[in-house]
């Protein structure tokens, strides 16, 4: 196991303190002391494929770690009592300025990444949105930049996240079928 992996991190029973927070089956620590079980769940996640009318898809280029400078699809985690829908809504407002006019759910994918020293569980899902207007957006937020590429626009090697990659992939792959 990774030593950055949640069950290699974590010592201390987030409730009570004590250190006898011992690992309980491969995905939960249990706190012999006050009986808190913690579970190393995946995060909900939502990305967003913004299309345009040649087929174009938007990108955007990170401003936060990880992957500071890298390209992205626009999105990010789902808020406590959001939906997923709500939630890419949000994020594109955030980020961009943007307001959806149509969104369909196309699939979802695994992740995981080192944030702090510390392995995040995620699942990514992935909506195909068209917007009211792509006139006068600005990327704010967490974002440093946006740009709508053709698939011969695009290195995949410049999008470092597999689940994002495989999005896009999938995307471009969709349109010339
Ligand atoms: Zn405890």
């Amino acid at each position: 196991m990774n030593r950055t992996h949640p069950l290699k991190v974590l010592k201390y029973c987030p409730k009570c303190g004590s250190a006898e927070f011992n690992t309980s089956g491969d995905r939960s620590l249990k706190c012999a002391s006050c009986g808190f079980h913690f579970f190393i769940n995946s995060a909900a996640a939502v990305a967003a494929l913004v299309t345009i009318d040649s087929g174009k898809l938007m990108l955007v280029t990170r401003g936060v770690e990880p992957n500071y400078g890298k390209l992205d699809l626009p999105g990010g985690f789902i808020d406590p009592l959001e939906s997923a829908e709500e939630a890419v809504k949000r994020e594109l407002k955030e980020e961009l300025g943007l307001e959806v006019k149509t969104l369909k759910y196309l699939g979802s994918a695994p992740n995981e990444y080192v944030f702090s020293e510390y392995t995040v569980f995620t699942l990514d899902m992935a909506f195909q949105v068209s917007a009211e207007s792509v006139e006068g957006l600005k990327p704010m937020d967490d974002i440093l930049d946006y740009k709508f590429y053709s698939e011969e626009e695009l290195d995949y090697d410049d999008i470092p996240a597999p689940s994002i990659k495989n999005f896009v992939k999938d995307y471009f792959q969709s349109i010339k079928a």
